[in-house]
């Protein structure tokens, strides 16, 4: 799978998500201030063998806007590496940087939206624009057997994914709710969703999702995909 498509790494189909993350990439956070931001979309990351695809929100805006790398440098990637190294799914339990060596085996992050949307909120035609670049990571990934949502747009991305591709499926026998697992049988070449709670800090903060919480998710994530070959 090629993570990064050129025509990705120059999408500018959303005027408003264009102008907010290279707003944000020339501003920058104070504590970040000699750094140089990515800015720009960023691609998904990790092992193209993957049977279990993560799939989040959009990037952080001082997060994956900045270093270029899903949930890495902020703190939804300070609670979710971790639990993926926790449970043998990742190789190091931190990610900083591009280049700090992480890799991650029989998991794929993937997500809704490719750039940091204001106040974490990608609108619907952006989400629909952005649907282009959730089919180019399924697409790039024959082994997915299971796709884990981290919150309900997450969710209801997948869901639409899927309908765009004819399943008729009404949202509301799909309610998005943690630990809940959607078997998606009827529909063809559809894997089965997971819901889980997104690692952000409003929800970690508040125990909302607790590391045990995530542990046990994952856990059962890998016994539906089975053992590992
Ligand atoms: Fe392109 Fe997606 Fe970014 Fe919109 S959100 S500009 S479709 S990469």
């Amino acid at each position: 799978m090629e993570a990064l498509p050129p025509e990705l790494a120059n999408c500018r189909a959303c005027p408003r998500l264009v102008e907010h993350r290279e707003t944000i990439a020339r501003e920058k956070r104070r504590t970040y201030r000699n750094e140089s931001y990515w800015g720009r979309p960023v691609p998904g990351f990790g092992d193209p063998a993957a049977r279990i695809a993560l799939l989040g929100l959009a990037p952080g805006a001082h997060g994956s806007n900045r270093t270029g790398r899903m949930f890495t440098g902020d703190a939804s990637g300070d609670f979710l590496y971790p639990a993926l190294y926790r449970a043998g799914l990742a190789s190091r339990p931190t990610a900083q940087a591009v280049d700090d060596g992480l890799t991650l085996r029989d998991v794929w992050i993937t997500s809704s939206a490719r750039c940091v949307p204001p106040g974490n909120r990608p609108n619907r035609d952006e989400l629909i624009n952005c649907r282009k670049w959730l089919e180019h990571d399924f697409d790039g990934l024959p082994r997915v057997r299971l796709v884990v949502a981290l919150g309900g747009i997450a969710h209801n991305s997948y869901l639409d994914l899927l309908r765009s591709r004819g399943a008729s499926l009404v949202k509301r026998d799909y309610t998005f709710s943690h630990g809940a697992l959607h078997q998606l049988e009827s529909f063809s070449g559809a894997v089965p969703l997971l819901d889980c709670y997104h690692p952000s800090f409003q929800n970690t903060n508040t125990g909302r999702l607790t590391a045990q919480m995530l542990d046990e998710l994952l856990s059962r994530a890998i016994g539906l995909v089975g053992p590992w070959r």
